[in-house]
């Protein structure tokens, strides 16, 4: 299957895209729906890394053994069906990659919130959220070169898990955005280190999300933390894994003191839970169950080369 397009713009400056060497369990759980990860063989290796688009962005590339295997990030408001990633060969033009998204239903959750003002902001707090949206897409929209040795992520605070990822969410019965992250309830000032290492490209105080830092981890991989009581990290710092980057608080619209704790892949906010090794899925059995596998443990085999 081989299709143009005009990807030029895109493939400017990719030539040194480096990939990623991993074993298996470095990755994270296959999920092939609404803001699961997908895991999908796009070429072989000693060959280099193959330059991998879905919904024009850049896509995380992963060296398993002979493989490389793309890992797709899918936005919790995909389409679910079939999808392709295009696989960039020359300026322009690429060889498309089939692969197929399931459905997931998350759950409901119903939020009272007694600052109205939260629920229904008024004109000067819009034109607010409306550039704090634009400044974190251009964070999340991030493909740096940086060399990733693994997908898989600490837990970056210790705590409860108090909301799930995916929960389609109601504040004082007004539907709002579904739940891009995953919620750890802990006192405030407990710490909030570096699930891996990365550089801090965002730093800001937010309408909703409060107190915020957002690190790049590299290749697309992007993660973002809210609502802390303090930030203990400047702007294009780089953090090694474990590194305190701040603490956890209650600012922005939060109902109590908790982390909101977001992973992006691909500029696609998807299931933190997925990205954790399996012995930190463990420690709660129940909490840190990925809600993009539906509660279950076992994950889907990923997409093989079509040869
Ligand atoms: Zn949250």
């Amino acid at each position: 299957m081989r299709t143009k397009h005009f990807l030029s713009g895109i493939a400017a400056g990719l030539a040194l895209a480096a990939g990623v060497s991993a074993s298996q369990g470095d990755l994270p759980l296959t999920a092939p729906v609404p803001g699961g990860v997908a895991i999908v063989c796009v070429g072989r290796a000693p060959g280099p890394a193959p330059q991998v688009v879905f919904d024009g962005q850049r896509v995380l590339v992963a060296r398993v053994g002979d493989v490389w295997n793309a890992v797709v990030g899918l936005p919790l408001g995909l389409r679910p069906g079939a999808h392709e990633l295009s696989v960039l060969e020359g300026e322009r033009t690429a060889r498309a990659i089939p692969f197929k998204v399931g459905r997931r239903d998350y759950e409901t959750q119903h939020v009272t919130l007694a600052n109205r003002r939260q629920v229904e902001p008024e004109p000067e707090d819009l034109r607010r959220i409306a550039r704090e949206q634009e400044s974190l897409v251009r964070a999340f929209s991030t493909f740096s070169d940086a060399a990733l040795d693994t997908l898989s992520l600490d837990l970056p605070s210790a705590g409860r898990v108090s909301g799930g990822f995916g929960l389609r969410r109601f504040f004082n019965d007004e539907p709002r955005q579904p739940h891009s992250g995953l919620d750890i309830a802990a006192p405030e000032g407990t710490p909030i280190a570096a699930p891996a290492a990365g550089t801090a490209i965002e730093i800001g105080d937010y309408f909703f999300n409060g107190l915020t830092v957002v690190l790049d981890h590299g290749q697309g991989l992007v993660t973002m933390y809210n609502h802390l009581s303090r930030i203990d990290v400047v702007k294009g710092a780089h953090v090694a894994r474990g590194e305190r980057i701040g603490t956890v608080g209650q600012t922005g619209r939060a109902t109590a003191p908790h982390l909101h704790w977001s992973v992006s892949l691909n500029n696609a906010r998807v299931d933190p839970a997925l990205f954790l090794s399996s012995e930190v899925r463990k420690q709660d059995s129940t909490g840190l169950r990925p809600a993009a596998l539906g509660g279950a443990s076992a994950a889907f085999a990923p997409v093989q080369c079509a040869e």
